[in-house]
């Protein structure tokens, strides 16, 4: 019977998890919450780079490692790419797909940090929905700006930001008052994809808002590419 080694953070990766088996293991980088009603074993934290993945699969028999992680979490797609080719075993991955501009969009793509500051320059109060970077930046915050960071951690406001500590999934109700009270006058996102943090855009788009979105990382090519969690599922092993 193959055993699986799922690597996840994300709510795909949780729907797959859910139809493992209890020889299967999930893999979580420990930042966010540990399901403990989970068939399949679960492990928490890093594996030590790709050479430690690597000893991982080959200890505990790993038969096929599955990329479930977030589309920006380059590190660890790279590693499960490298680990599994060198543990001689297949690599599959869920690459869900990313979202696209409608007609009247306006996309302001960056590549980093320095890009995204500068794109920003002409606006007074950016919204970030970016994960928790922004925090690592509030002291330079521009004299004619305030910010909003919407991010998982809890943090203190500051006199020129306004920390949002919430876990997704968003409501488009939720999203448009949030956007009505704060009058945000620009989306900062990542394209993450999928419908969990998508009713941001549709109300950015409702009140014509601007996006600056960050690019999307460049992912390793592997054995099988799924775009959702219900092909990756029929494509398993009937074990599972
Ligand atoms: P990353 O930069 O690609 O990974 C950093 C390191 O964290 C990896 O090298 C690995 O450590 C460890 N790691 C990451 N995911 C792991 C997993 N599933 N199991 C075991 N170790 C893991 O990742 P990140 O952007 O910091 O994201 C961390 C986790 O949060 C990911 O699992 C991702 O799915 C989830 N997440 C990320 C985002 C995002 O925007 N980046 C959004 C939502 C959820 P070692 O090298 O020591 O093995």
């Amino acid at each position: 019977m193959t055993r699986v080694l799922l690597l996840g953070g994300t709510g795909d990766a949780l729907r797959i998890a859910r139809q493992l088996a209890a020889h299967d293991v999930y893999s979580l980088a420990g930042l966010g919450k540990v399901p403990d009603d989970l068939c399949c074993a679960v492990r928490v934290g890093g594996f030590g780079g790709s050479e430690g993945m690597q000893r991982y699969i080959e200890q505990e028999a790993i038969g096929l490692v599955i990329d479930a992680t977030h589309p920006y979490a380059a590190q660890i797609s790279a590693n499960a790419a490298q680990a599994a080719r060198s543990a001689r075993v297949p690599c599959w991955a869920l690459r869900r797909p990313a979202w696209q501009p409608q007609a009247g969009d306006d996309w302001r793509m960056v590549a980093d940090w320095d890009e995204l500051t500068a794109a920003l320059a002409p606006f007074a109060r950016p919204l970030f929905t970016l994960g928790r970077e922004p925090l690592a930046h509030l002291d330079e915050i521009p004299a004619h700006q305030f910010w909003f960071v919407r991010c998982l951690d809890s943090h203190a406001d500051t006199a020129r930001a306004r920390i949002l500590a919430a876990r997704g999934p968003f409501t488009l109700e939720g999203e448009r008052a949030l956007f009505a009270l704060q009058r945000f006058d620009v989306l900062v996102s990542k394209n993450s994809g999928g419908s969990a943090t998508e009713a941001k855009l549709e109300v950015a788009r409702e009140r014509r808002l601007p996006v600056v979105m960050l690019r999307r990382p460049s992912l390793p090519a592997v054995d099988r590419e799924f775009d959702s969690a219900a092909s990756l599922l029929e494509a398993l092993p009937r074990s599972h």
